[in-house]
């Protein structure tokens, strides 16, 4: 099973750590004891931020603040929901919350998700999936790619104010006990068809989010035509079920910052066909990248869950497989705490440039990197 390394060996500093952007996604450094079991892992502690190997890394950003003269308000941070989200429900159909669950009362006619019988772990250092401790597949591993975890990629002061600043504006009920704010056009996935309606673009606190996901290689030329603001609470039992983002509207990165909170993505695959385990050496991960493994095991893929855990204040990227061929989910005893999740969108490449819809693209993309987007309604 993963074994802990000595101390990490500091890289170099950035002048402003803080802001200087931290990238996990190559084999840099050993798992870390928080991440472990993803149920008990506590919040990533602050890291130095340094470059990983072999990736360029351009200069730390200039420090930036989403706008300026605000921060004193906005340290004194919007930790807490309003209290009127607690009597409402947006949930239809299958979709349940606590405040509906408590509303019928007796016999749960809803289900939640089946447990997958088989819990792996992601490593972003290394980019593999490991068994859970204790668990039958604990010391077995199989790479798991298309994430990519970038730690702390706001500050305390940039989150506060941003999620201050999204309270400023209406949240809509959503289904299982989520709250939502959206940024973008009007979509109708199933007949294929959208409308800029009322969308005015992303919001203003957003533009130097944007412009720091160009910094790193993995998003360098992303563009998002879309921002969705979705806030889980354990009051009201928030998760969001195991799902794949549409691809016809949608390009094939997904970015979505973590606030107020850490939680685990849980990602799950209805295939058949099962996955090569290798048995990861001690001393992994390093030993795992130097040694070819023959992979010596098996499981089923639809007994598998991967849990990638998701630090406060971090942003993941999903990709290929993660993004097209696993669903991720949040189940509800992954939200401790109040959060807000912020996903952004690119366009696929029918509304790119050479595509079918090129033109309506463009036309996206001018009004989203606008900045001056109230959300829809
Ligand atoms: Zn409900």
């Amino acid at each position: 099973m993963a074994r802990r390394r000595g101390p990490r060996v500091p890289g170099p500093q950035h002048g402003n750590p803080t802001l200087a952007p931290a990238i996990a996604s190559v084999q840099e450094v050993a798992p870390r004891e928080s991440v472990r079991g993803g149920d008990r892992r506590k919040e990533a502690s602050p890291r130095s931020s340094r470059p990983a190997r072999g990736l360029p890394l351009p200069a730390a950003p200039a420090a930036p603040h989403l706008r300026p003269g605000r921060r004193d308000a906005a340290m004194a941070a919007a930790a807490v929901a309003p209290p009127e989200v607690l009597r409402e429900c947006g949930c239809k159909g299958i979709r349940t919350c606590l405040i509906c669950e408590r509303q019928r009362g007796g016999d749960p006619p809803w289900q939640h998700p089946s447990q997958k019988t088989h819990r792996f772990i992601y490593y972003p250092d290394t980019g593999w999936a490991v068994g859970a401790e204790e668990s039958d597949f604990e010391g077995w591993a199989f790479p798991f790619p298309g994430v990519t975890l970038i730690e702390d990629f706001v500050t305390r002061e940039e989150e506060a104010e941003m999620v201050q600043l999204m309270d400023r504006d209406p949240w809509k009920l959503s289904q299982s006990g989520r709250r939502k704010q959206d940024y973008g056009p009007k979509v109708n996935f199933r007949k294929q068809k959208l409308k800029m309606a009322d969308f005015r673009g992303l919001p203003s606190f957003s533009r130097e989010v944007v412009r720091r996901m160009g910094l790193y290689p993995i998003l360098e030329d992303f563009q998002p035509v879309e921002q969705c603001n979705l806030d889980y609470c354990p009051e009201r039992g928030s998760a969001i079920d195991p799902h794949l983002d549409d691809a016809w509207l949608w390009g094939e990165r997904l970015v979505s910052l973590s606030l107020l909170a850490p939680t685990v993505l849980s990602m799950s695959r209805e295939a058949p066909g099962s996955l090569l385990l290798c048995l990861a050496p001690s001393g992994f991960p390093e030993a795992l990248a130097d040694s070819a493994m023959a992979p010596s095991r098996s499981v089923p893929c639809q007994e598998v869950e991967v849990a990638v855990p998701l630090p406060r204040r971090s942003l993941v990227v999903l990709s290929g497989g993660a993004r097209h061929q696993w669903k991720h989910a949040i189940h509800r005893r992954h939200v401790r705490a109040r959060r807000v999740g912020v996903t952004f969108r690119e366009l696929s490449a029918e509304f790119g440039p050479g595509g079918k819809q090129q033109e309506l693209g463009q036309e996206l993309l001018q009004m989203a990197l606008s900045f001056q987007g109230r959300p829809t309604t």
